[in-house]
């Protein structure tokens, strides 16, 4: 079962911002308002992620640990409509096995919180308030062939810093913040919608100003619209914009940050036909679908997913987004 473990850890444990997604993925189903991350070396020495979620029961901390043990999903049905970031129940299992992995969880009604060893099984008494912690050390300590396939802690940090970006672009009413080897990096607060002068419309600016920089409120233009089975909204920035590349895309779908390559080109080609712009240009866009027509369990990431009537839907978006870009124009 080690093995088996250790190769699932190969799908879904990656790098150490693949374990900053489940983690933080992890907090976020538990219905956290406050998730803090610390890195050490990029996160190869150390990640722990605190969050102040609902916790887990004592009696449930190893159950947690278990492979294909979710709690999110009872049966069939649920897999057909997940709303939970978490239903594979693999993520902590596949990070145990190549790492040495510490739990420390206190619900609202326990006399005290309970830490775990995973290597060990190990349970004692601990202190904390209402919430989860996890730590992960020395991340594939057991697996020197993928720990040789780590870059920089730099480059690993940076990739950790993208895995919260991820997360927070699109749950503004949850403050996140992450510390390296001791010093605060990113410190987003929990923010309600702004209303936007003259729309009737009340967007998250301030978080995507926080997590994208103040340009990339200040050079787009909103979008909110509604079409056959597709609700959008979103923000559209010129082409021009300094700081546009392919990677300030942000697609998701019912919170979830997903790459699609058929809905990135509906709105690759909305640009195109109507701005004529040969650069990139930088977008955010949340979509809300029926959960029905989302197959999130295609890949073990959660990253692809397939999409029912994937026709339908690039039309609604290239129709929702080329009135908004015709506003961009010079
Ligand atoms: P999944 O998220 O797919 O259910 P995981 O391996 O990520 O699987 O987590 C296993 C289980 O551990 C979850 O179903 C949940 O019950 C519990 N769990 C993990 N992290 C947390 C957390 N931060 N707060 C509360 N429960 C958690
Ligand atoms: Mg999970």
């Amino acid at each position: 079962d080690e093995l088996i473990s250790q190769i699932a850890a190969g799908e879904v444990v990656e790098r150490p911002a693949s374990v900053v997604r489940e983690l933080v993925d992890n907090a976020l189903d538990a219905g956290a308002t406050e998730v803090t991350v610390r890195l050490m070396e990029g996160g190869v020495r150390l990640i722990s992620v605190e969050d102040n979620g609902h916790g887990i029961p004592a009696d449930q901390l190893a159950l947690a640990l278990r492979r294909h043990a979710t709690s999110k999903i009872r049966d069939l049905h649920d897999l057909q409509s997940v709303l939970t970031m978490g239903f594979r129940g693999e993520a902590l299992a596949a990070t145990a096995s190549v790492s040495e992995l510490s739990l420390i969880s206190q619900t609202a009604t326990q006399p005290h919180a309970w830490r775990l060893e995973a290597r060990t099984g190990e349970i004692a008494p601990a202190a904390r308030e209402r919430g989860t912690t996890i730590e992960v050390r020395e991340l594939f300590f057991s697996t020197p062939a993928r720990r040789q396939f780590l870059k920089t802690p730099v480059t690993e940090l940076a990739h950790c810093q993208e895995a919260i970006k991820r997360h927070a672009l699109v749950r503004p009413d949850v403050s996140f913040a992450l510390w390296h080897d001791g010093k605060l990096l990113l410190d987003w607060r929990a923010t309600p919608a702004q209303t936007l002068p003259g729309l009737d419309l009340a967007l998250p600016t301030r978080r995507w100003a926080d997590a994208l920089g103040r340009r990339f409120i200040e050079q787009g233009v909103p979008l909110q619209a509604e079409r056959g089975p597709v609700r959008m909204q979103g923000w559209l920035i010129r082409p021009e914009h300094a700081g546009a590349r392919a990677d300030t895309q942000y697609l998701y779908i019912n919170q979830r940050f997903v790459r699609d390559r058929t809905l990135a080109h509906a709105v690759k080609s909305a640009y195109a036909d109507v701005l004529h712009g040969q650069r990139q240009p930088a977008w955010l866009l949340h979509l809300e679908l029926d959960p029905q027509r989302v197959d999130v369990n295609i890949h073990p990431s959660k990253v692809e997913v397939r999409l029912r009537e994937s026709q339908a839907l690039h039309q609604a978006l290239w129709h929702a987004i080329t009135p908004v870009l015709a506003g961009l124009k010079p």
